[in-house]
């Protein structure tokens, strides 16, 4: 059996499907592996690094793909109307295993069907206990907490720990966090490491201890609403107009005293809630900074560009395009590691292949091609 690993093509992706910890597992499991050339690159790692471990490396994406049963990919394989196709690229008969966002890419999820490419969305892996160290968007998502922070203190004309110094006392930032789910946490827990005094909200109540707990101060919008605000599988529902006026008002004057904010609140399958208007910008002090983290889906912030610095009201907003592939070496560490801890369940030794189980939660749960089909009850409507 053999497992493929191309090198990324999408703008902004430097990261990669498989490090040479991961290469070795399917190694020993018996499987031939090809890299493409320089495919790690973007990670650190080196070429000699997967062929030390028994990969081949192939010297383009043909070559690498040609046989292949499993591609292992990080990001969606780009359509013919995006210059590259890879998809055309993908033999039939094989399986992919990749972050699709199949859910925005319906179109996506169809040429894989018809192309005989049996595929697994990584993004739609049930969060459920098991599925904890298969879970690509915590993997990510807390790498990019972590990083919108730094990128914040490097933006930023002052420091974050209050330093007393012969000549003067430096005040700590302040710095105020939307959300706090995977990649808030973190942005909290990194911003109180260097020192900041934190501030975070979330509509979500449960949140309130974990902010707490990293040395946040949790600010509360409206209690009785936020009751209401989870829905059964963890994730943020939209509570409405009237919260949506209140929260305005409760985090107006948060927003002008802080001098750093991350955006992280984001609600499935719709635009990110705008938090952070024009007007708010206006008020926060020149110098102050807002990383956005939720600029793929709209932005949280009124004035934030996806992909973009902007400096608006002396204010400077920065809107990552590919957060997590800015720490590509750990990012792909840590994502190689989700699709191996996936696949290894799978491994059947003896016959020297990835035997998956049709009726397994986390393969129903992710599985949107097979045998030339759709077959996710998200894109077909079934609701199966
Ligand atoms: P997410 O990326 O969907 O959203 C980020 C945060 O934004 C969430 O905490 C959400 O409540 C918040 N938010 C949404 N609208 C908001 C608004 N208007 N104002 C303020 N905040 C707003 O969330 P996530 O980081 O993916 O985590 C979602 C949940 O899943 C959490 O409960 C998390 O603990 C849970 N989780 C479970 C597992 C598992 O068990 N396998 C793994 C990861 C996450």
């Amino acid at each position: 059996m053999k497992i493929a690993i191309p090198k990324e093509r999408r703008p902004n992706e430097t990261r990669v499907a498989a490090s040479p910890d991961t290469v070795k597992k399917y190694v020993g499991f018996g499987f031939d592996v090809a890299v493409e050339k320089g495919a790690g690159a973007g990670s650190s790692f080196t070429d000699e690094a997967f062929k030390q471990v028994g990969a081949t490396i192939a010297a383009d994406a043909k070559a690498t793909l040609k046989d292949a049963d499993i591609v292992l990919k990080v990001a969606r394989p780009m359509m013919k109307d995006e210059g590259t196709d890879e998809v055309a690229l993908l033999p039939k008969g094989a399986t992919l295993v990749c972050q699709l966002a199949a859910l925005q890419n319906k179109p996506l999820a169809e040429a894989l069907a018809k192309a005989g490419v049996d595929a697994f969305a990584m993004e739609l892996m049930p969060r459920i206990s098991r599925a904890q160290s298969m879970d690509i968007l915590s993997s990510q998502s807390n790498l990019s907490g972590y990083k919108a922070v730094v990128d914040a203190a490097a933006a930023f004309t002052k420091c974050f720990p209050m330093m007393m110094t012969a000549a003067g006392t430096v005040a700590p930032a302040r710095v105020l966090v939307f959300g706090a789910g995977v990649a808030g946490l973190q942005a909290i827990a990194t911003a109180k490491r260097m020192g900041a005094v934190v501030y975070a909200t979330d509509v979500r109540p449960a949140t309130r201890e974990q902010v707490e707990s990293l040395g946040g101060k949790f600010v509360v919008v409206d209690e009785e609403a936020e009751k209401q605000a989870e829905t059964a599988g963890g994730y943020a529902k939209d509570l409405g107009d009237e919260y949506r006026k209140k929260q305005a008002e409760v985090m107006s004057e948060q927003i002008a005293k802080a001098d750093i904010i991350i955006t992280t609140a984001l609600i499935p399958g719709k635009p990110a809630p705008k938090l952070v208007t024009a007007e708010q910008v206006k008020s926060m002090k020149t110098g102050s900074v807002i990383v956005d983290l939720a600029g793929e889906t709209g932005g949280n912030c009124e004035l934030t560009e996806y992909g973009k610095t902007v400096t608006k009201h002396d204010v400077t907003i920065i809107s990552p395009a590919n957060m997590p592939a800015t720490v590509a070496r750990d990012a792909s560490t840590l994502f190689a590691k989700n699709l191996l801890n996936f696949l290894t369940p799978f491994v059947d030794k003896e016959a020297g292949k990835v035997a998956f189980d049709w009726e397994d939660d986390l393969v129903k749960g992710t599985l949107i091609a097979r045998d030339g089909k759709v077959v996710h009850s998200a894109l077909t409507g079934s609701g199966g």
